[in-house]
């Protein structure tokens, strides 16, 4: 690992602890950060940024859309409580980097992307890397992915000023579901929803971000 890599890692694990209050966890799942050190995330950022790709911020991929910063993938994907059994379903797959993230840990992600263009070279730079257990979809992910849900965690990289009901309902008891929510262009709350045994949910807001917004136009 290069010293940049090292250095992304301790990023995220400080400014974990400056915002361990907000998200009420001190250190991330252990298999979260071995996660983020065995992802090459040089291989998700576009050429002309790679000098970037381990600052821990978020970087452009084209198309208008982004990879998140490290801290906010080890986030949500510490939230999903992943376990090595976990089917996980995302919902804007872009670089691909969060899904490899994922795949590290759960034995399957299905990832939906609404741009074909981006669907494609994500679908393309996995496979390259070996990352079998992730499936891409070109499609509006507002209607999750029927054919595999129930999903035991459901991770949305875009903003929506409203869940999808359609993610609420692929999602298994026990489940949790970690979303954007507020108006593009604002600042979101980063949501963690939580499927209760009886069928309801319990809601929290835990961190303000700013995402891409979650369209409806297949591009
Ligand atoms: N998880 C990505 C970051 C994605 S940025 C990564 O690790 O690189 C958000 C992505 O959501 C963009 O690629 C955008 O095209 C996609 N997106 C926006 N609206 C969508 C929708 N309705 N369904 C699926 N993907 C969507």
């Amino acid at each position: 690992m290069t010293a940049e890599f090292a250095a992304m890692l301790r990023d995220i694990e400080d400014e974990l602890a400056c915002t361990s209050r907000e998200v009420g966890k001190t250190a991330f799942d252990p298999r979260v950060m071995a996660a983020l050190a065995a992802v090459p995330r040089e291989r998700f950022v576009p050429l002309s940024h790679r000098t970037l790709a381990f600052a821990n911020g978020p970087l452009p991929i084209g198309h208008g859309q982004t990879i998140s910063q490290p801290y906010i993938v080890a986030l949500m994907t510490d939230l999903l409580a992943p376990r090595a059994d976990s089917v996980v379903l995302e919902i804007g797959t872009g670089s691909g980097y969060q899904a490899a993230v994922l795949a590290e840990i759960v034995r399957q992600v299905y990832s939906v992307e609404v741009v074909a263009a981006l669907a494609e070279a994500a679908r393309e730079r996995l496979a390259a890397l070996g990352y079998a257990n992730v499936t891409v979809r070109h499609a509006d992910g507002h209607d999750g992915w029927p054919e595999h849900a129930p999903y035991d965690g459901i991770v949305v990289t875009a903003a929506t000023p409203d869940v999808p009901p359609a993610l609420v309902a692929q999602l298994r008891t026990g489940g949790r579901l970690v979303v954007p929510v507020g108006f593009p262009g604002d600042i979101q709350q980063l949501r963690l929803i939580e499927k209760r045994e009886d069928g309801s949910v319990a809601s929290r807001d835990l961190l303000p971000v700013a995402f891409v917004p979650l369209t409806r136009a297949l591009r």
